[in-house]
């Protein structure tokens, strides 16, 4: 991309992030503000404007509206000094927030809508199937450099996937932790995934130790065989049935009692079990795959850092020009290529770097030609994920 060019598309997105933040009451209220760090990150600039503070949304709307920022976080952490360095904060506790991303899932379908983009020239190609794209290495065909980011357009079938995982963690959420199911809340990351706020306060005094434990409850890792009943015997790979006197029912021991057919009378059936994968140590590994399969794909490091700052509810993704925002209690019917895609609808003229398909508004766009005239919410959509430029 020339000088130029880059300028008129940097002012081109930061115009209608401009239109957005300009109606009212677009960006949520995040509780105890004043406890909280804020940041930003500039269209164009490296680096985050970090360590923040503002007394009132009033105050953080004026600056907002004085720098239109390309991406407006906020901490999940609780501050007596939100704006001095990290190490003289005194922090206070933290929401507990997770994270469940689409690119995590490894679905089918991403490579089909994978756009490869040069990372020296920003060269876009067609996405390249599975199968080609392990056998060949990247070559960018504009100036030979060997570096490509995959930018993904979400299809219908990855926020699907995502929203799975979501009702998961609820389920996880209510029916073994006991947490209340309004204490949830629900938000579309306003790219390709969800965040999900506890805010019960019980969770808030948490630190990264007690939350990784919790990501490990979660995620299924770590369930000893013998909480099923498998115990292992004096000698290599020997072993005996005794099933704990809780019984099967519930959280975990439910869940591996259920994909095993067996239950708290299932002795002799769980014998036979264990023997014909090959004795202990082979059923304990084979246990570690089932129970990472049923548990839920939240990103670990998300969870557990206190002291991270978060895209806010109501602000712009610049990974797409999407909204971060709540879903409301129905997550089946809330598609965040309708009801996050809030940008206006006025003519915009883009140069597209490769053919692409998507559908926004309920609008599907095919669009093969290198020059283009779309809605903006869609041009400013195929600019963010760099697969066109302002023309
Ligand atoms: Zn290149
Ligand atoms: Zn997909």
């Amino acid at each position: 991309m020339t000088e130029s060019a880059v300028v008129k598309t940097i002012n081109a997105v930061k115009s209608a992030f401009r239109g957005y933040y300009f109606k009212p009451d677009m960006v949520e209220a995040p509780d105890k503000m004043e406890q909280r760090e804020f940041g930003y990150m500039q269209f164009g600039q490296p680096g985050m404007v970090r360590h923040l503070s503002f007394k009132s949304m009033k105050e953080l709307t004026a600056t907002i509206m004085k720098e239109v920022p390309s991406d407006i976080y906020c901490s999940n952490a609780y501050y007596r000094f939100p704006t001095y360095p990290m190490q003289e904060k005194q922090w206070l506790g933290a929401d507990l927030i997770f994270d469940i991303d689409g690119k995590d899932l490894h679905l089918p379908c991403v490579p089909s809508h994978s756009y490869p983009i040069c990372t020296n020239c920003g060269h876009a190609s067609a996405p390249v199937p599975d199968e080609k794209r392990k056998e060949e290495h990247y070559s960018c065909p504009a100036c030979g450099g060997k570096k490509a980011d995959d930018i993904s357009i979400p299809c219908a079938k990855c926020i699907e996937g995502s929203k799975r995982e979501v009702k998961r963690l609820v389920e996880f959420l209510t029916g073994d932790l006991g947490m209340q199911r309004s204490d949830i809340h629900i938000y579309f990351s306003g790219n390709n995934g969800f965040h999900i706020h506890v805010s019960d306060e019980a969770y808030i005094p948490l630190d990264p130790q007690a939350r990784s434990d919790l990501v490990g409850y979660l995620s299924g890792s770590g369930l000893m065989a013998e909480s099923i009943g498998v115990r292992k015997g004096n000698a290599e790979n020997l072993f005996f049935i005794k099933f704990p006197k809780s019984g099967l029912a519930y959280g975990w021991r439910g869940r591996v009692a259920n994909k095993l057919k067996i239950d708290g009378s299932s002795m002799i059936k769980l014998k036979h079990i264990v023997e014909q994968k090959g004795g202990y140590a082979a059923f304990k590994a084979d246990l570690d795959r089932m129970t990472r399969d049923i548990g839920v794909r939240i990103d670990p490091q998300v969870t557990t850092d206190v002291h991270r700052v978060f895209r806010m509810s109501g602000t712009l993704n610049s990974k797409s020009g999407l909204a971060k925002i709540k879903c409301g209690d129905n997550i089946d019917s809330f598609d965040p290529f309708v009801d996050a895609c809030l940008l206006g609808d006025g003519k915009l003229s883009v140069k597209v770097k490769t053919q692409v398909k998507l559908k926004l508004k309920n609008k599907s766009f095919n669009i093969s030609k290198e020059s283009a005239e779309l809605p903006a919410y869609a041009a400013i959509y195929l600019i963010c994920k760099r697969l066109a430029e302002a023309s």
